[in-house]
């Protein structure tokens, strides 16, 4: 059931190098590579989708207005071709993104449900090139991290959490997050791991030489839960995933992410969900980011990083409810960059967009290593559609009540902490001398981790699909904050 369940465990890894975390020496340069594909702002979701790839464009335009680009080796990356996406996804899922168009859609109606087509990922013009581009970008991105050729790759318009191995989900239709993680992992069926070390030390035929990362450590900061990454891997020791996000019970998109959730089988204490509320703010976002993110480093080991960088978590975002600024967003990706561990950057959600573009652009500053002037460069293409402050850092911060209390986060904290102890006894982290008392509860999870075992196609999550106007901010037709789009119209010509 689990696509994970192909992956190789690292205890199968007996001949794993302990070298295999690749620090990059604290006080080199980190070379930074950044993934942008011409076309892939000229796609429409449609007139009131919230979704909006313009916004990649406009970012693209901030970070080039910056010469950020200076700083960076700056690819138009190749797009993914059907066999790269269908080593994630289903054959039959990808040959209808690829059939399907507008124009013939009444053909494929009877496959719309199957798929999960719906008003909040609709059929439009270019779909699958829009899928092709983004997911093509990523895993070029992981390429050139395994090359060694970059210690840090961006890509904005990656990130697009939600997507399932056969199905679409807000607003995403391919995984490029899990394609680009496989590709980090440097997946290979009867996996030899004697054989890909050999490969990695000597360069036998001249050709470029990937290593491969035996620890994936996922993060995610986007409003949503991370839910299509987590599933994919939620069954290996692998891969850890870790989502910063709105829970609701249930209610709020896409319904997961309970702090209950902790994955499975080899996978289980390798998935970590911090399940937040409305109105969280910058001091106590960054502080329990900052604590549970140092611990699950520690616990984990990460050989590489995957950063998704949604921007829906912003204040005043469209959809979002919490309140947190840009530079509080930024703050995260620099305590990340800080490690000096092997990283992929993404994009992710976000939908007012000139705030999405500010907050990346701000971003890729932080990750070359550049301070940047809060007066927007007048010579970007579109400084009319940032006023009337031309700011980089306009106020996000709204006076509402935080609904995440102290002791509700205090609580969360503790939680986590207890979940991350359990990593010291698992299969892809060196063991440890451990208390008495933590190896009572350790023997206890072996039982559970066996019982596991034994049952590891069964899926204990409830999945629950929501239109994306539920519980959110935005509302739909009836939306009447439709400055974006106005604001489009008299930009964009
Ligand atoms: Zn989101």
């Amino acid at each position: 059931m689990f696509s994970s369940t192909f992956l190789p465990s690292n205890n199968e890894k007996t001949a794993q190098p302990q070298s295999a975390t690749f620090h990059i020496q604290p006080h080199s340069k980190q070379k930074v590579a950044y993934f942008h594909h011409k076309d892939v702002g000229n796609f429409h979701f449609g007139l009131q989708h919230p979704m909006k790839p313009h916004r990649l464009t406009l970012t693209n335009d901030l970070v080039m207005s910056y010469e950020l680009h200076e700083r960076m080796t700056v690819y138009c990356p190749p797009k993914a071709t059907d066999d790269e996406l269908m080593e994630f996804h289903e054959t039959d899922y990808i040959k209808f993104l690829k059939d399907v168009t507008p124009e013939n859609s009444e053909d494929f109606v009877e496959d719309f449900s199957k798929f999960n087509i719906s008003e909040d990922c609709p059929i439009f013009e270019g779909l699958y090139d829009f899928c092709q581009i983004y997911a093509g970008a990523s895993i070029a991105a992981a390429h050139q991290l395994a090359s060694d050729a970059a210690d840090i790759c961006i890509n904005w318009s990656g990130g697009l959490h939600h997507a399932k191995r056969f199905e679409a989900s807000g607003f995403c239709f391919v995984n490029d997050i899990v394609l680009a993680i496989q590709h980090l992992l440097r997946f290979v069926k009867n996996f030899n791991s004697n054989l890909l070390y050999i490969i990695d030390l000597f360069d036998l035929n001249n050709l470029v030489i990937e290593r491969f990362y035996p620890r994936v450590l996922y993060i995610d900061i986007d409003i949503h839960h991370g839910d299509g990454v987590q599933e994919a891997f939620y069954a290996t020791d692998r891969v850890m995933t870790v989502s910063f996000h709105k829970y609701d019970n249930g209610s709020f998109f896409p319904g997961t992410g309970n702090i209950n959730e902790i994955g499975c089988g080899l996978g289980k204490f390798f998935c970590l969900n911090v399940p937040l509320k409305d109105g969280i703010d910058d001091e106590t976002y960054f502080t329990l980011f900052k604590d549970v993110i140092s611990d699950v480093r520690d616990h984990y080991q990460p050989s590489v990083i995957v950063l998704q960088c949604g921007a829906d978590s912003l204040g005043k975002d469209r959809l979002g409810g919490f309140n947190i600024s840009i530079k509080a967003h930024g703050e995260c990706v620099r305590f990340v960059k800080s490690w000096h561990i092997p990283l992929l950057v993404l994009g992710g959600g976000g939908y007012r967009i000139h705030n999405v573009a500010r907050c990346w652009t701000y971003e890729t500053g932080i990750l070359v290593d550049a301070e940047l002037p809060p007066e927007l460069p007048e010579r970007t293409r579109f400084y009319n559609f940032f006023g009337p402050d031309f700011s980089l850092h306009p106020p996000l911060v709204r006076k509402i009540d935080n609904f995440n209390t102290k002791t509700e986060l205090q609580k969360i904290s503790q939680q986590v902490h207890e979940l991350l102890r359990f990593l010291d006894g698992a299969p892809s982290v060196q063991m440890q001398e451990l208390p008495g008392d933590l190896q009572c509860l350790l023997d206890e999870s072996d039982e559970e981790l066996r019982d596991a075992r034994e049952d590891q196609t069964v899926d204990i999550r409830s999945r629950k699909r929501l239109m994306w106007h539920e519980n959110e901010y935005f509302d739909g037709d009836s939306d009447n904050d439709k400055d974006d789009d106005q604001n489009m119209d008299a930009d964009s010509n």
